[in-house]
């Protein structure tokens, strides 16, 4: 980049994956001004997907999952303010306030700030409930686990599914809970939720779909159960919420960007109306071209991409260059007990119902516990599913992206080997 007078002082907010990978990007964009990574939490950027997995069984240690050795920041020469959140944003005078008081000036900012645990309405803040998100959130989780500790989980989502299955790992006796007839609904629909959660019963977790909670009960000394809606109370030692997240955009109340579930952008990560100001990650909500849809996307992959993108997109717009389109398929796996779950593509939107799907199993079986079912909807491919298949499913990503047809979807299918 030939250095714009423009832009010398670039502050990405939200020290973890996306804000990680848009300061490794401006770099490698040929940015060489200022770089200030805001982070609300005490750690350098890390990993999140072991909080649920290896970290939460204790197979690993927070060492383990660090994003970037703490000596290399220098090589990036990435000025680190961790520990402090930012509360506000003043898009007039370039300015993001700290919850310290501090305000730091940007020319440039990218908004990396994730999401945050949904609560239940009315919930208690008795010991033994936990929420998971953070890296302290799984190590405390952890402490309280163990052999015949009685685990109830709400919410029978990923990382709710993710959490029962380390739980069962070490020895605990766990319950999920969900108020939605069938697990995994959200992301795979009832069909394949319930074929995906056949894999918790082979390990004695049950999961107990359609049931309402209607409080947890305890008191200060701890958390002693779940009263659903018909009464009954299920007996807990811990208790674990997991029932979704929301945009973590609390902060940026009165900044004048658009707010509507994440931060509305236009197709190159730009906050809409904003010149210079990106969003990135769990947080940001875009017009995904392939899919002719404004999406969020709370994954893994989504996050490491976008967080590239946007301050590539920073570089260019100074430089009165092009931006580019975030034009992906969406991607995600999950892991529990010894599968993996992976799911590519775009299903069942808001308003579109399951009937209107085809949904059919090309590979293996449910019975087998490995199979790889596609999603279709009026003549195109949407979306793939693969249960610990994963050969054959990350090839279908390429004609998702081309927006292939059910039929040609079928005939590849039925070509692989
Ligand atoms: P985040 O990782 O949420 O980071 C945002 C950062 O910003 C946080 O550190 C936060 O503290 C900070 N922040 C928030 N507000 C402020 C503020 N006001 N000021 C300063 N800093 C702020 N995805 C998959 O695809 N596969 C998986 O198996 C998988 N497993 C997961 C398991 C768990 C337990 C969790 C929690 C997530 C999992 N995900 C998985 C999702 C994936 O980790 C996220 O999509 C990804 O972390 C999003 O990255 P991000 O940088 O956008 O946001």
């Amino acid at each position: 980049m030939t250095e714009s007078s423009e832009l010398t002082r670039i502050v990405v907010v939200g020290a973890s994956l996306a804000g990680l990978r848009a300061s490794e990007s401006l770099r490698s964009s040929g940015y060489s001004g200022s770089i200030r990574l805001i982070g609300a939490e005490d750690h350098l950027p890390y990993d999140r997907p072991p909080l649920s997995k290896k970290i939460l069984t204790g197979e690993w240690e927070p060492e383990q999952i660090a994003l970037r050795k703490a000596d290399s920041f220098a090589e990036i020469d990435v000025e680190m303010l961790l520990g402090v959140p930012a509360v506000a944003l003043d898009t007039r005078a370039h300015e993001v306030g700290l919850a310290d008081g501090r305000s730091v000036s940007y020319d440039g900012l990218i908004i990396a700030t994730g999401a945050a645990p949904r609560r239940l309405p009315g919930q208690p803040g008795y010991p033994g409930i936990f929420e998971l998100r953070t890296l302290d959130d799984s190590l405390e989780l952890r402490a309280a686990l163990g052999e015949g500790v009685r685990v109830v989980v709400i919410g029978a989502g990923f990382i709710g599914l993710e959490a029962a299955s380390s739980a069962r790992r070490l020895g605990c006796r766990v319950t999920v809970l969900e108020g939605a007839p069938a697990p995994l609904i959200r992301g795979l629909g009832a069909e394949m939720g319930r074929a995906v959660a056949t894999i918790h019963a082979a390990h004695d977790v049950e999961i107990r779909c359609d049931v309402q909670v209607a409080a947890i009960e305890g008191s200060s000394a701890g958390v002693t159960g779940v009263r659903l809606g018909d009464g009954s109370v299920v007996a807990a030692d811990v208790v674990v919420v997991g029932v979704g997240v929301a945009p973590a955009t609390g902060w940026l109340a009165g900044s004048g960007l658009e707010l509507r579930d994440g931060i509305v952008c236009e197709a190159s990560l730009r906050a809409v109306g904003m010149g210079y100001v990106y969003a990135a990650g769990d947080c940001a909500r875009w017009p995904n071209q392939l899919f002719d849809e404004e999406m969020r996307v709370e994954h893994w992959t989504n996050a490491a991409e976008q967080g590239a993108l946007a301050a590539a997109n920073l570089v260019r717009e100074a430089n009165g260059e092009e931006l580019e389109a975030y034009s992906a398929v969406p991607f995600f796996w999950s892991d529990q007990y010894d599968r993996r779950v992976q799911f590519i593509g775009r299903a069942f939107l808001p308003g579109e119902d399951e009937a209107d799907y085809d949904i059919r199993i090309v590979r293996g079986t449910v019975d087998e516990g490995k199979f790889v079912a596609l999603y279709g909807r009026r003549g195109r491919l949407r979306g793939v599913l693969g249960l610990s298949l994963p050969k054959y499913v990350m090839p279908f990503r390429a004609l998702l992206a081309r927006g292939a047809s059910w039929d040609e979807a079928l005939e590849f299918a039925a070509g692989q080997t």
